[in-house]
């Protein structure tokens, strides 16, 4: 569903991302690891084209993200045709960025109304089932201050969801939350990634979290995937020297 080939992304001379290769099937939950600064956040930016490679291509669901057939030739991607493939994908970020000034079920329907076009009352059916989901069907009319930081993460899922997004990237979605807060918001992304189809690409300095909904484990090390596998082999017995100095350093 995702496919990233052979991209390289430099911020001046610090080069982020080298010649990097990897891909996603569809339905699977892969997390990525790795030391700060090698690059993770980096690959959701790309995804969400909050910025743009270097060099390579990144397809989502065989649809280039960088480039697009234009008069026979392959051309950079159109500002419309980033728009389309981008549908295709929701995002959680560390800070919830939710409308401060719209209740709870507004900051769900914003989006299926003005981008997918669908009816106030569709979208605010989806909106209520999405809330009973996470928790909070009883938070329907308050606003995000009125919440707590686990509860505002929770609204924020529901938001990426009622995109009916194909994947879901999720960037360190607790790491902005008080300790005591972090299991709900981890217990609702498990629920989700047991009892639905949805691709996951996360990042996330919760190990236990990576070992219980992974079906793959990347770790990063200066732009490159060094080591890649299920989370138990990861977990237990990584092979990369680096890989084993990480973990023994978050575990
Ligand atoms: P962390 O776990 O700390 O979030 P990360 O693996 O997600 O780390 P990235 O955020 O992808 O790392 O950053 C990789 C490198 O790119 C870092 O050295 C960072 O300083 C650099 N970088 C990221 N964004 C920019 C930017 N907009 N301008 C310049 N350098 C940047």
């Amino acid at each position: 569903l995702i496919r990233f080939d052979r991209v390289t992304k430099r911020f001046g001379d610090n080069t982020v991302l080298d010649d990097l290769d990897f891909s996603v099937s569809s339905g699977k939950h892969v997390t990525l690891i790795g030391p700060s600064g090698s690059g993770k956040t980096t690959i959701l930016r790309l995804l969400m084209t909050l910025i743009k490679p270097d060099q390579g291509k990144i397809q989502v669901d065989g649809d280039c993200l960088t480039h697009e057939y234009r008069g026979g030739k392959m051309v950079e991607a159109s500002e419309k045709h980033t728009r389309e493939v981008r549908k295709k994908i929701g995002m959680v970020f560390q800070q919830f960025n939710l409308f401060p000034n719209m209740r709870v079920l507004r900051n769900i329907t914003e989006a299926p109304v003005h981008v997918l076009g669908l009816s106030k009352d569709e979208a605010e059916e989806r909106a209520r089932e999405l809330l009973d989901l996470v928790g909070l069907g009883d938070k329907c009319d308050a606003y995000p201050t009125q919440l707590s930081g686990g509860q505002q993460q929770r609204v924020a899922i529901a938001r990426a969801l009622a995109m009916r997004p194909q994947v879901m990237l999720l960037d360190e979605v607790t790491s902005a939350l008080d300790p005591e807060l972090v299991a709900g918001v981890l217990d609702v992304l498990r629920d989700i990634a047991h009892t639905t189809d949805i691709t996951m690409l996360c990042v996330t300095h919760e190990m236990n979290f990576a070992r219980d909904i992974s079906d793959e484990v990347l770790m990063f090390d200066s732009g490159r995937v060094i080591e890649a596998g299920p989370p138990e082999k990861i977990f237990t017995e990584p092979e990369h020297e680096r890989t084993r100095e990480f973990l023994s350093a978050v575990l």
